[in-house]
């Protein structure tokens, strides 16, 4: 009787302290369109996806893979695109290893209605005028194990990046802007060395190229512009109004986000969401030639702009 109390008690501890461990952590995510999968490992399949700088209890550790809580369902991520943060108490959190816990400034999304008021002229002329010795950094999203966003064709948003930034590169060339890739071949580069390298390479201007996708909503198409730092603003709105004139893809507008390939980064910079992959028809767009070369004339006329 004694021995079966001792182990009632010692299963109730075992439980207490599981449940401790179990919810004592949030994963801070640490990257975008962050792939969430229903196992530990990238052979199982994705449920959805997540972004900085969201954060999601952990549930527990397989490896080098995290499960989250993600409220209505559990998946898992892998560990290289989370910061792990204590959330038991303020003390522990001071003690984390976490440094650049800088205070979120949670998307200081801009009115739309006051994004119309400044839109700035767009480039009659497609010259690339004052674009030469200017230095480009294009930072081609995601790579290697980090495949982006999954198109509807099951073609990764890190291709498309990438083809699309060797497209960019050859036009700016033309004009005589010395440009530099932060991955030139599908692999993956963590966000903080893509800012090291715009920074170290003193960039005149750093862009970030990404595809966006809403696998719920395939309906929704369109171009994005993101930009963290109020100096950087005028450089979204050039960049972004000229992009929609070129191509004529829907204009989703361009707002303030806190991402941290911006935040991070000391050079004017800018993210730029091309359209969307989980659209079919827009997918079909992305793959093409044609729309890659228009969209990067409008990056080109507003650079031009942003120089002049
Ligand atoms: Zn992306």
């Amino acid at each position: 009787m004694k021995k079966l109390l001792i182990l009632t008690m010692l299963s109730i501890i075992v439980i207490f302290s599981m449940s401790y461990i179990l919810y004592a952590n949030d994963a801070e995510i640490d990257g975008e369109n962050l792939n969430v999968r229903t196992g530990p490992g990238t052979d199982y399949e994705v449920i959805t996806q997540v972004n900085a700088p969201e954060t999601y209890p952990i549930l527990q550790q397989e490896g080098d893979w995290v499960q989250i809580d993600l409220g209505d369902q559990q998946g898992w991520i892998h560990q290289d695109y989370m910061n792990e943060i204590t959330a038991s108490s303020e003390q522990a959190e001071e003690e984390s290893e976490v440094t650049d816990q800088e205070p979120q400034q949670e998307n200081t999304v801009t009115s739309s209605n006051e994004d119309e008021e400044d839109v700035m002229p767009v480039a009659s002329t497609y010259s690339g005028k004052g674009l030469s010795g200017k230095i480009i950094v294009l930072d081609p999203g995601h790579g290697g194990r980090d495949v982006g966003a999954i198109g509807v064709s099951g073609a990764y948003e890190s291709h498309y990046t990438l083809r699309t930034a060797h497209i960019l590169q050859e036009l700016l060339e033309q004009y005589g802007a010395k440009v530099y890739l932060t991955r030139d071949q599908d692999r993956y580069v963590p966000l903080s060395s893509r800012t090291t390298f715009a920074n170290l390479k003193e960039a005149d201007v750093f862009l970030s190229i990404h595809y966006n996708s809403t696998p719920e909503l395939p309906e929704v198409t369109g171009i994005d512009t993101y930009y963290y730092s109020e100096r950087d603003r005028k450089l979204a709105n050039y960049v972004h109004q000229n992009m929609v004139s070129a191509s004529g893809m829907d204009d989703r507008g361009f707002q303030q986000r806190d991402l941290q390939v911006l935040r991070i980064n000391h050079r004017p910079s800018v993210l730029l969401e091309l359209g969307f992959v989980s659209n079919e028809e827009e997918e079909k767009k992305v793959q093409s030639r044609a729309y890659l070369e228009s969209v990067s004339r409008g990056i080109i006329n507003g650079l031009q702009l942003y120089f002049q």
